[in-house]
């Protein structure tokens, strides 16, 4: 629907992303059961440490879509809380539902899995947005570049 915002257009690339994640993660499945039977055939096969590589790209694809769900969330102004995973709004110093405070830097953009961020720096030069009408300071002041080097520790 609204493409044109250009929060939207994130989202959403933020969301392919995430199916994309998923299809690689479905793959790594499919190979681990393959291989896993490939092993059941032929006893004499070991195939341990490929399985072992594997499950480590499934672990690692599923961090990075914990990061983007995160990025997502920001935004649309939410943040979850750490305790209770409920969403609150970015404003709020204690977590509505269980009361927790949140910390300092939780309303600060949330960190981009490494992968993530250098398909968005190809796309970043935020001036031209297809919407000629906006006026571009405005956009540019928004972006919270320097955040992605600051935010590492998280
Ligand atoms: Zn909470």
């Amino acid at each position: 629907m609204a493409l044109f915002d250009p929060k939207a257009k994130t989202i959403a690339s933020y969301q392919n992303k995430i199916k994309e994640n998923n299809a690689a993660i479905d793959k790594n499945y499919y190979e681990i059961g393959k291989m896993y039977c490939d092993q059941y055939k032929d006893m004499s096969l070991d195939v341990t440490k490929d399985i072992n590589s594997r499950c480590d790209k499934v672990v690692n694809l599923e961090k990075d879509n914990d990061a983007l769900e995160l990025s997502i969330l920001f935004e649309k102004g939410l943040k979850l809380c750490k305790n209770c995973k409920k969403e609150n709004s970015l404003v709020h110093a204690f977590c509505f539902a269980c009361g927790a405070k949140f910390d300092e830097d939780s309303s600060n953009a949330p960190s981009l899995p490494s992968e993530t961020e250098q398909a968005s720096a190809d796309s970043a030069p935020k001036a031209d947005e297809e919407k000629p009408s906006e006026p571009v300071a405005e956009a540019k002041a928004e972006e919270p570049k320097e955040e992605t080097e600051t935010n590492l520790f998280v």
